[in-house]
């Protein structure tokens, strides 16, 4: 079963007496073993986009589960989205990071767009859908962790506003059909919504990469790129304070994404230490074996718990910045330490491609860097805990 007792009981607890919740979330599971999970190894393995499987999950409506009707969406709450991402990453990491990237700039427009803005990209566009890709554009070759430094400026001009300065480490920027571009404007940091057609906007070659293969780096070079002003997400001067909330969303998710990858991981160490034996026995069977196994289906279990409390209270519309940094600092380590102990467990063959487990260490060991690195966190989760004292 894709959909795991733990997820259902978790589901009860939040939802009590919705068994539609369970009935979206045990097809979505059906639809991730049946129709992702099979080509997962091969997106990795040849680095392909996935674009058929996202095609897929936005046919099956998992990008939109969390938006309202009007724009497409489900309509259904945070956690339940939560639930079938970690299902997806479990089935696919590289097709999990693309919606996820694409919910958490979503919410953003959700957020702070305006009314015509909202009802132009996140429906008529297709984004909330998942129809047509959106990219997240802020870090820049000066600066990731140090957002307030960015250096692309954008100047108002009649027309708009120029753009000009780079990105960095942008993902899936030369597949998707727009970017949130975050830039300097007169009244501080702003954010733009810029389709990839725009005159200027190039995206360069895709940069060679440990893990998530199938998701393509670039770097964006902005040269005189127009923006028209009714492009500008909510206020000028405001994008850091809109990049924060995106960024909290973001964190969920990746979160979600963290579980998913390690319960991949665990599945195949369970399923191989009851197969493998070495002297005389299963290697099941040794304790130092079991040991792990009790780590590995411990770790997870937090992990879970901590993301979709994390995603009740951001359901409940509670301030969960806190929460939310804390579940993806909690998950995206514990993903990296659960995969470590996957290829352990499989010895010289977890190291070997045979197995598919090193693809989910690979494919974790991204999640303690982006969208927050763990000392980034580490130092947020202080402050914020400090001022809560
Ligand atoms: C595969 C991949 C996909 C990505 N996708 C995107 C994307 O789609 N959009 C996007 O905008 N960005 C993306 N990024 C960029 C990512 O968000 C940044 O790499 C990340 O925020 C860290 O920034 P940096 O790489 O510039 O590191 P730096 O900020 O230079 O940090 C380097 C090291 O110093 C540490 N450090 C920095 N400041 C402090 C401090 N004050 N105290 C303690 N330690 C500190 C950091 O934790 C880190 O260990 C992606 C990165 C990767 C690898």
């Amino acid at each position: 079963m894709f959909y795991t007792k733990e997820q259902r009981n978790i589901i009860d607890m939040l939802f009590p007496g919705m068994p539609e919740y369970h009935r979206v979330l045990d097809s979505i599971g059906d639809f991730c073993e049946r129709d992702i999970l099979p080509g997962a190894k091969s997106v990795d393995q040849e680095g392909l986009f996935p674009k058929e499987n996202l095609l897929r999950t936005a046919g099956k409506g998992i990008f939109g589960l969390p938006f309202p009707r009007e724009y497409g969406g489900g309509n259904y709450p945070f956690p339940v989205y939560i639930a079938a991402l970690e299902m997806l990453a479990k089935a696919c990491a590289n097709t999990a990071l693309h919606v996820s990237i694409q919910g958490m700039i979503c919410e953003g427009i959700r957020l702070f767009g305006s009314d015509t803005q909202k009802t132009r990209f996140l429906k008529e566009e297709g984004l909330a859908e998942g129809r047509r890709l959106i990219a997240f554009a802020l870090t820049e070759p000066c600066c990731g962790s140090d957002v307030r430094a960015i250096r692309m400026k954008a100047v108002r001009s009649k027309e708009g506003y120029i753009l000009n300065g780079s990105k960095m480490l942008i993902t899936n920027a030369g597949e998707a059909e727009f970017s949130l571009v975050f830039a300097k404007a007169d009244k501080g940091i702003s954010a733009f919504l810029v389709s990839s057609r725009a005159r200027g906007f190039q995206v360069m070659k895709t940069i060679p990469k440990l893990g998530f293969r199938g998701n393509q780096l670039s770097a964006i070079r902005l040269e005189d790129c127009l923006v028209p002003e009714e492009d500008l997400l909510g206020d000028e001067g405001k994008g850091l304070e809109y990049a924060k909330q995106i960024l909290n969303s973001g964190r969920m998710t990746i979160a979600a994404i963290g579980v998913g990858i390690a319960q991949a991981a665990f599945a195949k160490s369970v399923f191989y230490s009851k197969k493998r034996e070495a002297f005389g026995e299963k290697i099941a069977n040794f304790q130092l074996v079991q040991e792990k196994i009790s780590d590995m289906a411990t770790a997870i279990s937090a992990a879970r718990l901590m993301t979709c409390h994390a995603a009740y209270l951001k359901f409940r519309g509670e301030d969960a910045a806190l929460q939310a940094s804390q579940a993806k600092l909690f998950s995206s380590e514990m993903s990296q330490k659960v995969c470590d102990q996957a290829i352990q467990i499989h010895g010289g063959y977890g190291y070997t491609d045979a197995h598919d487990v090193h693809r989910h260490w690979r494919d974790a060991r991204l999640l303690t860097i982006g969208e927050g690195t763990s000392d980034m966190l580490r130092l947020l989760i202080a402050h914020l805990a400090l001022k809560e004292g």
